[in-house]
């Protein structure tokens, strides 16, 4: 479903990128760890093109992307993104705020519209809040409902930043077990996360980036028993 190789990216003169290649299955879980400024954020954002990359090449079910591709815009609505900021319009109720985007490109018409956010708002168990502002809404509430946004668009593949670090620690895993029902059901997901135990239990596959690169990657069994690296035994032994 993501093939991406060889990718270079540098802001200025500094390379957060070196030559990143890695591929995802569709149905696959993979999660991307590492310490502050190996560059998880950056290789997401390129994959949803919010950032253009100096060479090598990423294809999303087989269309090379980029901000020339001709059909940017129906790409991204296949690749939905999470930040670990929600990002609701605090001024439109929790309707709206899934609607907005369904309704604007045409996927669903108004009439449709309410029932569309209350089936992917039922998804992520809160259905209730249907009339609610996000101001009224909890942490991991809101957090649910950006999710619940992304599920309206029917991605193909989920891109998680950090979804859960923004939150107070016993609002997480309520955010947590809605990723882990979406995994179930088959969707693809490319996560950034420090739940360690989150990666250990329902990734397909772990990515350890260091200093841009792909430092290791393997099964959660693999890389956390048997860490090759002494890059990634230290990341470990820190995560504990
Ligand atoms: P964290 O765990 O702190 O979120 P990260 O692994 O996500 O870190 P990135 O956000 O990808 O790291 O950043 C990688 C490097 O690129 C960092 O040194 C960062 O300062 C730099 N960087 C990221 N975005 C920009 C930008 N827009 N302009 C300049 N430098 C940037
Ligand atoms: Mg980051």
């Amino acid at each position: 479903l993501v093939e991406i190789r060889n990718v270079h990216k540098s802001f200025g003169n500094l390379e957060v990128l070196k030559d990143v290649s890695l591929s995802v299955e569709e149905g696959e879980i993979v999660t991307i760890i590492g310490r502050s400024g190996s560059g998880k954020s950056t290789l997401l954002r390129c994959i949803n093109a919010l950032e253009t990359i100096d060479s090598g090449e990423i294809l999303i079910e087989g269309q090379k992307i980029g901000p020339k591709m001709p059909n940017l815009k129906e790409m991204r609505q296949r690749v939905g993104i999470v930040f670990q900021s929600f990002n609701l319009f605090p001024h439109l109720k929790v309707e709206r705020n899934i609607t907005l985007a369904p309704t604007l490109t045409g996927r669903v018409s108004k009439k449709e519209a309410r029932a569309l956010a209350e089936r992917v708002l039922a998804k992520v168990g809160l259905a209730e809040k249907i009339d609610s502002y996000p101001e009224q809404l909890s942490g991991g509430q809101q957090q649910r409902v950006a999710i619940a946004r992304c599920l309206a668009m029917s991605p193909h593949l989920m891109l998680f930043d950090e979804v859960t670090s923004a939150l107070d620690p016993e609002l997480v895993g309520e955010v947590l077990k809605v990723m882990e029902d979406m995994a179930r059901q088959g969707m693809t997901m490319i996560l950034v996360t420090h739940e360690m135990g989150f990666a250990r239990n329902v990734a397909s596959k772990i990515v350890f980036m260091h200093q841009g690169r792909v430092w290791e990657e393997g099964s959660p069994a693999e890389l956390f028993s048997n860490p090759r690296t002494p890059e990634l035994q230290a990341f470990i032994g820190s995560t504990r």
